[in-house]
C-alpha cells in the first residue's frame, strides 16, 4: 500500500472507472497524549449486543508510549481503527468469553495473519482457560494452534502482574461464565473495570480508591426482565432472583447498584458502561448518582478519559 498515490483510480480493461479511492482514513479522534498519562478511549460500550451508535464492549487503555485493549466485542474492531492504526495494539485483555466481549478477536486474527505484507508479529492476549479454543471455533478453525502464530495465550488468574507500563491485578466477579475485572495503576494512577458481574465485594476491593471505576450498568431498578429472559415472568428458571427484585442475581448491575459498588471503593469518578439498548440511559444515570455522590456519567464510543495524576481525571472528549 505505500507505493500507492492517491487518489487512485481503478478502472476496467475499457478504461471505465470502478471505482476512486480516496486513501486511508484518518485517525479520527486521536488527540496527542501526554507521556505519563494514562489514558482511556471508549471504543464500544453497547451491552450485550451492538447498539447504533456504539459497537460491543471495548476500550483501549494508553500510557508511555504502550497500547492495550480490554476486550474486543463485536463490532469494535471498526470502531478501534478510527483512534488507531489496526496493528498498533501492544497487548489484549479478555474479561470473559461472552461474545459481546471478545467475538472479534476472531476478525482480529485473520487481520494479523494475513495482511497483504506478512504476517504481524504475535503479541499476547490474557484471558480466561480455554480462550485460544474459543476463538479457534469462533473463526471456524478446529484446532486452537492456528491461533498462536498471531497470539500467545496467558492464562489470567486472581492476582496482581504486570503488562507493560501497567501493574495489573484481576479477580472473579459473579457471572455466568468464569470473569475477571480488572484494576490498572500506572504513576500514581488507577483505573478499574468491572467488566460483566453481578454485586461483587471483589469489585469493591479492587476498585478501592481508583482514580475513575469503569462499571457495569445493564439492568435496569425497576423494569422487568425482557420475556423469555431467566427470571422473567413465566420463565423463573435457575437463574430467577427472589420476589422483590425484577432482575436475575450474579449476572449483571443496577445503575443504582453500580453507583453503590462506587461509594463503597470510595472512587473519584464513576463512568456507566455496558449500557443496553432497551434501557432509559437518562434513568441508570439518575439511579447510580443516587447512589454515588462523586461525578457519574456514561460511556460512549470515542469518549476518552486522561488520568493525568492521582485524582486528576480529564475528559478529553465527550
Ligand atoms: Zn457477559
Amino acid at each position: 500500500m505505500d507505493n500507492v498515490a492517491f487518489p487512485a483510480t481503478l478502472v476496467d480493461v475499457r478504461g471505465t472507472t470502478l471505482a476512486v479511492a480516496t486513501g486511508p482514513p484518518e485517525l479520527a479522534g486521536q488527540v496527542p497524549l501526554a507521556w505519563g498519562t494514562m489514558r482511556l478511549t471508549v471504543i464500544g460500550c453497547a451491552g450485550s449486543f451492538p447498539g447504533p451508535d456504539s459497537p460491543a464492549s471495548s476500550y483501549l487503555v494508553e500510557a508511555d508510549g504502550f497500547r492495550m485493549l480490554l476486550d474486543l466485542g463485536n463490532g469494535a474492531l471498526g470502531v478501534l481503527q478510527r483512534h488507531i492504526g489496526l496493528f498498533d495494539i501492544d497487548a489484549i485483555c479478555l474479561s470473559h468469553l461472552h461474545g459481546d466481549h471478545c467475538l472479534d478477536m476472531a476478525s482480529y486474527w485473520v487481520a494479523r495473519t494475513y495482511a497483504p505484507d506478512g504476517p504481524k508479529p504475535m503479541i499476547p492476549v490474557y484471558g480466561p482457560a480455554g480462550t485460544a479454543e474459543r476463538l479457534a471455533g469462533a473463526q471456524g478453525r478446529s484446532i486452537a494452534r492456528e491461533m498462536s502464530p498471531a497470539f500467545a495465550f496467558e492464562t489470567l488468574t486472581p492476582g496482581a502482574s504486570r503488562i507493560g507500563p501497567f501493574e495489573i491485578t484481576v479477580d472473579h466477579m459473579n457471572h455466568p461464565v468464569e470473569t475477571f475485572a480488572f484494576r490498572l495503576e500506572q504513576g500514581g494512577r488507577a483505573l478499574a473495570y468491572s467488566a460483566d458481574t453481578g454485586e461483587s465485594a471483589a469489585l469493591v476491593r479492587l476498585a478501592r480508591g481508583a482514580d475513575l471505576l469503569l462499571c457495569e450498568a445493564s439492568f435496569a431498578d425497576v423494569a422487568p426482565s425482557p420475556p423469555g429472559w431467566p427470571g422473567s415472568p413465566g420463565r423463573p428458571g435457575p437463574l430467577a432472583g427472589p420476589p422483590h427484585s425484577p432482575n436475575p442475581p450474579d449476572l449483571h448491575l443496577t445503575g443504582r447498584q453500580a453507583g453503590q459498588h462506587a461509594d463503597r471503593a470510595a472512587v473519584g469518578e464513576l463512568v456507566l458502561t455496558h449500557l443496553v439498548a432497551w434501557n432509559d440511559r437518562a434513568s441508570t444515570l439518575a439511579e447510580a448518582a443516587s447512589a454515588f455522590g462523586g461525578p457519574v456519567s456514561l460511556a460512549a464510543s470515542g469518549r476518552i478519559f486522561d488520568l493525568d495524576g492521582p485524582g486528576n481525571v480529564f475528559h478529553t472528549t465527550s
